[in-house]
């Protein structure tokens, strides 16, 4: 596995893997590599080459939140990335990526000011910007995003398809813990109590689906299914819970056709989120 750190080389090899034939899938990453983001890996070798760039990004990080703290662990990750099928690593240094001078941002309107975009100003502005400067260093074929971060799955599809980039986005399944937490790089941010409460999350979407399941169709009535859940967890304390239409993630008041609810509850020191796809009974999903 090829490990490469400069911008100008990735573009140049990058160009190279293209000129030789090679179908190019590409899986933007933070490091801190888990099952999640390795069945991205693993998909992306199955479907071509795989290139998976590590980059904690700090554009995407709101002042006062886990920038500084967040898990760096690039070793460990080039073992797994490469044990995956990863055919080569784009690590770059920040300045490399922003140098003196850098001015420019990309910003998908309306999909950001929703769920997350709300409590994490600025935040969606960072991931379009680096995705974007990775996009055009690099000119994938295909790009692999998890749906843990589905509204970042649905912003980057709106900026690839807004700006023509060619790419073709490819979601991907949330992968979980046994007892259904979904994988998280800030799950080692929760001690032994917080650990067993931040099973709520996905509790709290699966009592949703069950009320569904009974005949639910009122946002109201779902989305009080998971609070209820949730909020008998004395350390969770939650930030949203909502049924949205999952292409403009715009409130669906009543599930009439297939929606997404997407939630995210501080725990402790982390915010976690979650989501989970519902379909109205009877439709097929
Ligand atoms: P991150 O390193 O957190 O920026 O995540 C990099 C990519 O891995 C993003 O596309 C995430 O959505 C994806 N990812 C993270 N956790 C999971 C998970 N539990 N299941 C599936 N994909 C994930």
């Amino acid at each position: 596995m090829t490990i490469i750190d400069h911008p100008d080389a990735i573009r140049e090899q990058c160009r190279a893997w293209r000129r030789d034939g090679l179908s190019l899938g590409f899986v933007p990453t933070m490091g801190n590599l888990h099952e999640g983001h390795l069945s991205l890996i693993r998909r992306a070798a199955a479907d071509g080459f795989c290139l998976a760039s590590i980059f904690v990004n700090p554009l995407q990080f709101g002042a006062g939140e886990d920038f500084a703290n967040y898990p760096r662990t690039f070793a460990d990750d080039c073992a797994a990335a490469e044990a995956a099928g990863a055919g080569a690593i784009f690590a770059p240094a920040e300045p490399l990526i922003y140098p003196p001078g850098f001015a420019t941002s990309v910003e998908v309107a309306g999909l950001t000011d929703v769920l997350c975009g709300r409590s994490r100003p600025g935040h969606f502005r960072g991931v379009t910007t680096v995705v974007m400067k990775l996009f055009c260093l690099t000119l994938p074929d295909r790009a692999y995003f998890g749906e843990k971060d589905y509204q970042q799955m649905v912003v980057i599809r709106r900026m690839t398809e807004d700006l023509g980039l060619g790419t073709e986005i490819v979601p991907m399944p949330i992968v979980r813990e046994p007892d259904g937490l979904a994988m998280s790089s800030r799950n080692r941010y929760l001690g032994a109590s917080e650990r067993a409460a931040a099973t709520c999350l996905y509790r709290g979407l699966r009592a949703a689906e069950r009320a569904v399941g009974e005949g639910a169709t009122a946002s109201e009535t779902i989305t009080a299914a998971a609070r209820i859940v949730i909020a008998r967890e004395p350390a969770a304390d939650i930030d949203y819970v909502e049924l949205v239409e999952p292409e403009t993630l715009q409130s669906l008041p009543v599930l009439d056709r297939p929606g997404r609810l997407c939630l995210a509850v501080r725990i402790g020191p982390a915010r976690l989120i979650d989501n989970l796809a519902l379909t109205p009974p009877g439709a097929a999903s």
